[in-house]
């Protein structure tokens, strides 16, 4: 899967997100959804940018072939520039922040930025609970899974017996 690079798990919502991965509500995805976008018509990535400051995406071949292609470089230079091969063999980012980022927190690279880019955080797509360790992930780092979580907290949350 196209993605973030990994974070450590945040633990606030650790118990919330062992809760729901032992058994995913059926309404997930829309509860998910809807609180999706209540946060990101609260929330300018304008005024945030933290993914690209702090983890960068993962990138596929065909990223490092259009983003070298709209720079004008040889895929093989830009990969030199700019990317690394983990130790997870994953393609990162050399360095973060994200050398495409500018300094008003827009993306140089925006219509050609790659598909992880696009598509982070992840929490408006199907099937929600096939990615809820990613999602707990991610908490770590934006300010919109925050939301979705405490969103979470509030409709599913059980909370623990008292001990005795
Ligand atoms: S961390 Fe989340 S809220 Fe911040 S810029 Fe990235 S996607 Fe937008
Ligand atoms: S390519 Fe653009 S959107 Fe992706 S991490 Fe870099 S600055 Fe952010």
């Amino acid at each position: 899967m196209s993605n973030r690079k990994k974070n450590n798990p945040t633990s606030v919502f650790a118990p919330l997100f062992r809760q729901l991965k032992q058994r995913p509500p059926r309404d997930l995805d829309t509860v998910v959804h809807t609180a999706h976008r209540q946060a990101f018509a609260k929330i300018n990535c304008l005024d945030c940018a933290q993914c690209c400051k702090t983890t960068g995406p993962l990138w596929i071949d065909k990223d490092v072939e259009r983003v070298a292609k709209r720079l004008r470089m040889k895929a093989v230079d830009f990969f030199k520039t700019y990317l690394r091969v983990d130790d997870d063999g994953d393609t990162v980012l050399q360095q973060v922040p994200c050398a495409f980022l500018a300094a008003d927190n827009a993306c140089t690279i925006y219509d050609d930025r790659p598909k992880a880019c696009r598509e982070f955080p992840h929490t408006d797509r199907p099937k929600q609970a096939q990615i809820l360790e990613l999602t707990e992930r991610n908490a770590a780092v934006c300010p919109a899974v925050v939301h979705i979580a405490e969103k979470l907290e509030t409709v599913y949350r059980r909370l623990d017996p008292p001990a005795r």
